[in-house]
């Protein structure tokens, strides 16, 4: 049985972009690569969306950027503006084709659909597969999406709606996230942030159905996608061991908060790439820690004050645009967390604060 250098198990996003960046740095010269994947195809099945606060070097895989965003809640619209920072949409398919088709060219690095299919004597493993996931009581933010097509211009596809409170709550955090792609196209997801003990995910369709003929008023449209996921709000639990390196969701990529994960991924494969001859003895890349703490206050006030969240949302909204958009990808100063802070419900917060 053939043994590696690099052992990569899941060829999703961490395990491409990990693979990707090693290649087009030149750090696979002389060094074998495994990738484990058991998936038969590969073809587009997320739309990773995020603020571009730095290069990633995928601008050729996105469907779309915006400039302008808004959340809507009973109270009111908040809308933003930002040229500095636009909202971008990664079509999964294309950055898959771009990254297989890099690593197609390397004969050294070869693909393999389980693990028992190769040795893993002294390799250096990283692995974005976490354990099976019980849902026991955590918090988990699921969803489902389809993209629509209409035959008049129906969006205004200058602006994308992050969130949409105006619809059932059910005793937890609902809404409806709307990415205009085109006047005529848009994905339309329904949103829940929930511990996923009751059938909220079992009519996601007549949730999209109902939003998009009673909200949005569309009575004829084609669906031309769809997408389903659910992403923890909690760190996984993955298999321990030497040389072994968690990466991406598995390696807690994932801003509990909000889900979003991508743009962690492209930091932590930038960052294995660049110490990748000492990685075995270094820490892993992880979020910030002042982001863990908050995120951690954060959640423990959606556990227990779901139906306050919408006026959560809507008074951090209420900040600077650049300053939310910074806190959201890590990268905000001191100055900028303490405003986002300020913005929010003083007492709930401070309880929280005290009970942790
Ligand atoms: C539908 C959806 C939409 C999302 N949208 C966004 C977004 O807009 N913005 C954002 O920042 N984040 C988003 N996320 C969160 C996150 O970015 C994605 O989940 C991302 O794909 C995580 O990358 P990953 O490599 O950790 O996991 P994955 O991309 O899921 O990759 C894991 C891989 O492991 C493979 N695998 C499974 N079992 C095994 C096994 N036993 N052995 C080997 N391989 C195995 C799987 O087939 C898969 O290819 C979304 C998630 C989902 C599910």
């Amino acid at each position: 049985m053939q043994d590696f250098d690099y052992i990569i198990i899941g060829g999703g996003c961490a395990g491409l972009s990990l693979a990707y960046s090693l290649e087009v740095n030149h750090k696979l010269r002389g060094k074998s690569l495994a990738i484990i994947e058991p998936r038969e195809k590969y073809e587009r099945d997320k739309s990773w969306s995020f603020w571009k606060t730095f290069e990633h070097g995928f601008d050729d895989c996105a469907k779309k950027s915006w400039t302008q965003f808004e959340i809507k809640t009973e109270k009111g619209t908040k809308s933003h503006s930002s040229s500095r920072y636009p909202y971008q949409c990664i079509d999964s398919g294309l950055f898959y084709e771009k990254i297989l088709n890099t690593l197609k060219k390397n004969t050294n690095i070869s693909f393999f659909k389980h693990k028992k299919d190769i040795g893993k004597n002294s390799s250096i493993i990283f692995n974005s597969v976490s354990d099976k996931q019980e849902n026991n009581g955590k918090l988990w933010q699921h969803f489902q999406g389809y993209e629509i097509e209409v035959e008049r211009d129906i969006f205004d596809d200058k602006i994308l709606t992050l969130m949409d409170f105006n619809c059932d709550q059910k005793d937890s955090v609902h809404f409806f996230y709307l990415l205009p792609f085109s006047p005529k196209t848009a994905l339309i997801e329904t949103t829940w942030i929930s511990r996923m003990d009751d059938a909220r995910e079992l009519n996601y369709s007549d949730q999209i159905h109902d939003y998009i003929k009673d909200v949005l008023k569309i009575g004829e449209y084609k669906i031309n996608y769809s997408e389903i996921g659910k992403i923890p709000m909690f760190n996984t639990k993955n298999i321990k061991g030497d040389n072994i390196i968690q990466i991406g969701t598995a390696g807690g990529m994932t801003r509990l908060s909000t889900g979003y994960t991508f743009t962690n991924i492209q930091k932590q494969s930038s960052y294995i790439q660049k110490n990748i001859q000492s990685m075995n003895k270094l820490n892993n890349f992880s979020i910030r820690k002042k982001y863990q703490h908050l995120d951690n206050i954060f959640l423990s006030v959606l556990s227990n004050n779901s139906s306050k969240m919408i006026e959560v949302f809507y008074r951090m909204f209420g900040c600077k645009t650049d300053t939310i958009i910074k806190f959201l990808s890590e990268e905000s100063t001191f100055s900028e967390d303490l405003a986002v802070i300020r913005s929010m419900p003083k007492k709930i917060f401070l309880s929280a604060l005290v009970g942790k």
